[in-house]
């Protein structure tokens, strides 16, 4: 044979790990090379132990609430060790089971960094491995801006096993990871403040949807400080003094930055290839992720296009399908559902509602608020927000966005609904689940607008 392999994929997180082993599995000889950890970026320092620590974090409330239902509870306080090591004894099952899944589908793995000497051939260590086709599937990396004293900002993957829960903490940036971020110190008891360059966070998030989480947040005892920039950090002892924009100073123990991830392309000799990067960095790809080099394709976090597991891992099936299955097949990009594990949770399919203005010249919106009955007992001032887009020209649902507990499953079965194009007279016909709080979905007739 003219190569060692047909196909070497380099990173094994969702979408490499996905493609590997489908591609195998329709005959192909795979290997895939790992320097870091089996799984990637979501199962060691993203989504797994982030949504393990957004369970232990919404313990505060949940034993506080519970004594309205009569349980004598008191809560001392949460031991941050014990939550940190369970949960990387969990990270380190779950590197087990992608191992396990690998080798089960016949993909070699090499526990090695990856790096091209020229299209066909790889450096791995001191061994030489040549293959017909390359998926480069490296993922990214936090990115931290570089000013006065950035070096003591921290990024999420530091947070995945700091030494110590800090007293006070403040994070930067204003996306997912930020906001998420936010929700898990607050609620293990930090004292935690958010600091955004603009006026309002989550940028790209229905508006009603910001406001709402930023109400929210801000009764849960978050500080927000937005229009506002970091413009050095200071070491103070142990702790951090920051001067921002303004002038003003903050002293706190930790910064996190999460001011967006950057494609992981440096080390991967792409120099001795054709792969040509756009201006952000990143892999450029054509419909088949085939880059401008004829035999290297890349996917996930490494190309320009959306930073989502669940979007890698499509992409990963697609590719193998098309590359080594016999039907082409591509990922709809047009409406992925995606949710915000902040608490309460942010639930998306679909354009904001400023988008869908644009799009359709009849666009009827259904909004609502409501206590979610739970805490009819408990007193907490928590609400739920829901809100259905419809474009009244053909009577579909284009969109649903909501704020509330459980958010992400409930927009996950909407998901569905949307994409098989229902319609709104589909979601009045479909009887409710009483008593919920997704059956609001399903009931709400008056337009808001
Ligand atoms: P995002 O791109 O979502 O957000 C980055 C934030 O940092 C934005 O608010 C941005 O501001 C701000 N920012 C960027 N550069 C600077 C700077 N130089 N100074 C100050 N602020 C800056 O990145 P994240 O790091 O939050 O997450 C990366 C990606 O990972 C997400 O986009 C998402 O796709 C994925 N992810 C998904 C999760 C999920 O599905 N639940 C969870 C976590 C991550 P501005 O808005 O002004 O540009």
């Amino acid at each position: 044979m003219k190569y060692d392999y047909d196909l070497f994929v380099i990173g094994a997180g969702s979408g490499g790990v996905r493609a590997a082993r489908m591609s195998s599995g329709f005959g192909a000889r795979v290997a895939i090379a790992e320097e870091r950890y089996l799984g990637g970026t979501c199962v060691n320092v993203g989504c797994v132990p982030k949504k393990l620590f957004v369970y232990g974090s919404h313990f505060s409330e949940d034993f506080d609430d519970a004594r309205s239902y009569g349980w004598d509870v008191s809560a001392n306080g949460v031991d941050w060790e014990t939550l940190r090591d369970n949960k990387t004894t969990e990270i380190l099952r779950l590197n087990g089971v992608y191992r396990n899944l690998l080798e089960g589908a016949g993909v070699e793995i090499y526990a090695d960094r990856a790096s091209f000497l020229d299209e066909h051939t790889l450096q791995l260590g001191q061994r030489r491995i040549t293959a017909d086709k390359v998926l480069v599937a490296t993922g990214s990396w936090p990115h931290i801006p570089k000013f006065e004293g950035s070096h003591l900002a921290i990024s999420s993957n530091e947070m995945f096993y700091l030494p110590q829960l800090p007293e006070r903490i403040v994070i930067v940036g204003g996306g997912y990871i930020a906001v998420e971020f936010a929700g898990i110190m607050s609620g293990l008891g930090v004292e935690t403040t958010l600091i955004y360059r603009g006026s309002l966070f989550l940028r790209g998030f229905d508006l009603g949807i910001r406001e709402f989480v930023r109400e929210e947040l801000e009764q849960k005892g978050i500080n927000f400080i937005f229009d506002e920039t970091v413009e050095k950090i200071e070491e103070a002892g142990k702790t951090r003094m920051l001067t921002l924009g303004s002038g003003r100073t903050l002293q706190v123990d930790s910064v996190m930055y999460a001011t967006g991830r950057r494609p992981l392309t440096q080390t991967l000799g792409l120099e001795n290839t054709d792969v040509s990067l756009n201006e952000k960095g990143a892999i450029e790809i054509d419909d088949s992720f085939r880059t401008t080099s004829q035999n290297i394709f890349a996917l996930g976090d490494v190309v320009d296009r959306v930073q989502l597991t669940p979007v890698a891992i499509a992409e990963g099936m697609a590719f193998s399908y098309t590359t080594f299955g016999s039907q082409t097949r591509d990922v709809d990009y047009s409406s992925i559902p995606t949710c915000v594990f902040c608490q309460p949770n942010i639930g998306t399919v679909g354009p904001t509602e400023e988008e869908a203005r644009a799009r359709y010249s009849d666009l009827q919106v259904f909004e609502t608020s409501f206590r979610p009955m739970k805490h009819t007992l408990t007193g907490r001032n928590e609400k739920s927000y829901m809100k259905l887009l419809v474009d009244g020209a053909s009577d579909r649902v284009v969109a649903a966005h909501m704020v509330g507990p459980d958010a992400g499953e409930i927009i996950q079965g909407i998901a569905v609904a949307i994409t098989a194009k229902a319609s709104k007279s589909d979601f009045d016909r479909t009887i409710a689940i009483h008593p919920t709080s997704a059956e609001e979905f399903v009931t709400m007739r008056e337009r808001a607008r």
